[in-house]
This record gives structure tokens, sequence and C-alpha cells, in this order.
């Protein structure tokens, strides 16, 4: 839609490649270092059985081991792509756990598997700063020849001190550290934040605004904190330690985040959606339509644009 006041995703895909681009959610069979106990144990406080995952189509993930997946990378890949008829085109997307958490060789034999055809325009990889590394780097830009690359960083707040309450075993300056190295390597960050996390009000959410700004992201993705079921928050939340934003602040904040970042950042999500069997709050986080029409309504009703009060 031309009406759009944000810079979404599929603009960008469309005026890029010409061409509707849909993601491919591909679970590498990854762990991660803030739960195999190399920087922490226990992982984030809201991050489910399958790291961030649980969406993941063809996969059917019952996770003992750092690399139990049940579907190749390719099989995750082909039955996708095979579910689609027509133009569209694909990014190859590692969303599970931490994409580059595994010795080079192994990233490297995974990232092949999943560019197998032609169909795949792009490389995206999420992961976490601290698993960002010169010699990571240089294969992901070895990819620029074959196909665009990206990298997602799980960024959620820029305190540090909730960033050590919700167990995320970094601190900030990780993040600008691994943008720097990425940066100096013609590699895209897209980074993720988190609404409504514990403790936070509008403050904490305009400084991890500015840090955003201020590291020269190429995209972000917003996501609404909603509590799962088997995590740590869940707990809290029974406890009466934790309450979710109602959906008018997530859409208060949502708001915020997209009239004050810059208006060249690509936004390539604005809701975070919980697979409705674990979500236990809450109960509008099912509703992402409603989510997104308070959001733009609020926009539109107000003149508002993406990165309006960038500075
Ligand atoms: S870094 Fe990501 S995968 Fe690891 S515990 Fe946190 S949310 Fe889960």
């Amino acid at each position: 839609m031309n009406d759009t006041p944000y810079y979404k995703a599929s603009r960008y895909f469309r005026e890029r490649y010409r061409k509707c681009v849909q993601r491919i959610c591909i679970d590498g069979g990854f762990t991660c270092p803030n739960r195999d106990g190399k920087c922490g144990t226990g992982g984030c406080i809201f991050c489910g059985e399958h790291g961030a995952g649980d969406y993941i189509d063809g996969c059917t993930i019952a996770r003992t081991s750092s690399c139990n997946r049940t579907v190749s990378v390719r099989g995750q890949v082909d039955k996708r792509i095979g579910g689609y008829k027509g133009r569209k085109r694909f990014v190859a997307y590692f969303q599970s756990f931490t994409g580059t958490y595994a010795p080079p060789e192994r990233l490297k034999a995974l990232y092949d598997e999943a560019l197998c055809s032609d169909l795949i325009l792009a490389l995206a990889v999420a992961t976490r700063p601290d698993c960002i590394d010169e010699e990571i780097a240089s294969l992901l830009e070895s990819y620029k020849t074959r196909c665009d690359v990206w990298v997602e960083l799980g960024l959620q707040t820029s305190d540090d001190d909730t960033a050590r309450f919700i167990n995320r075993g970094y601190e900030s300056r990780e993040f600008v550290r691994a943008c720097g190295i990425l940066k100096a390597h013609g590699i895209p960050v897209v980074a993720h934040i988190m609404i409504g996390l514990p403790g936070e009000n509008m403050t904490h959410l305009a400084e991890t605004v500015r840090f955003v700004n201020s590291c020269g992201v190429w995209g972000i993705k917003l996501h609404s904190v909603y509590v799962m079921k088997n995590t740590v928050l869940e707990r809290l939340y029974r406890e009466g330690k934790y309450t979710p934003p109602t959906m008018e602040e997530y859409a208060e904040g949502a708001v915020y985040v997209l009239t004050h970042i810059s208006p060249d950042v690509v936004v390539h999500r604005l809701t975070g959606d919980c697979p409705p069997e674990l979500l236990v709050a809450p109960e509008w986080n099912a509703d992402k339509s409603r989510t997104m029409e308070l959001i733009l309504g609020t926009m539109r009703e107000n003149g508002l644009r993406q990165g309006i009060y960038y500075r």
C-alpha cells in the first residue's frame, strides 16, 4: 500500500527485486551459548523451547542436543519453495537459536545447503552479537557474490540492567562491536527490539531507539513481549511479578519507535507472534490484524510517518 507510513520490508523487496519475496524460516539445528553454558544457562527469560523458531514450518523439533532437527535444511527449503506457485522469490532465513554458533566449516555447509535454488535471492541469519567475529563475517561476506546477505541481531533493549534481568548474557557494547565488524564487511544489520520488557517504560524505549539509530542499522524488527509456556517469564507472570503490556501500550511504543527511527531503516516486522498453543498472555497477541490497525490508524490519524522525529 502506497500510504503505509513506514518503510515496510515488502516495499524494499519490491523496489530491489521487482518481485514478491517470501522468507523461508530455517532451523539449522543450532543451539545458543546462553543456554549451553558458554555464556549462560537457561536462556533469555522469554525464550521458548525452540529459540524463537516456534513457527518454523516443516520441522518437527524435539531437541535434546545442539543438532537434533529432524528435517534437513535442504528439505525445509524444498518444502517451502514447493508450496508456492508463480513468480515468488525467497529469503533463506536461519531463524532458530543462534545462527552463527558453530564452527565456520559447519556454517558454510548449512548456508550452502540453504542456497540450493536460484529462486533464493538473499541469505539472512539471526544470531547474537557475541557470536560475530572476523571469521564469521568473512564467511558471510563471501556469499555476497551469490546473493544479498544480512544479519539479524537480538538486541531487545540497550539497557544493560534490563539485559541482566532478562538474562540476555551480553552487554550492549557487544552489539556495537558486532555492528562494527559486520559494517566493515558490508553486511547490513537488522536489530530486534522488544516493547514491554520487565521494568521498562518509554524512557528505556527512547534510549534503545537512540542507540539503534547510532549503530547505523539497516533494518529493525519490533516484537511485543508475550508470555510463552515453559519459560522463566511464565513463572514471573504467574507469581504476579510481570505484567505484559496492553495492546494500546504496545501500539504507543511501536508508534514511538517508528516515528523516531531513521526513515531509511527497513521495518521487517511490527509484531511478535506466539504460536497459539504456547501463548499464556496477553490474549491480544493472537490478534495481529487489530494490533496493526491500531498502530497504523494512530499514525494516519495524527499525520505521522517513519522518522518524522528522527534527529
Ligand atoms: S539469545 Fe536468542 S536463542 Fe539464545 S536464549 Fe536468548 S532469545 Fe533464546
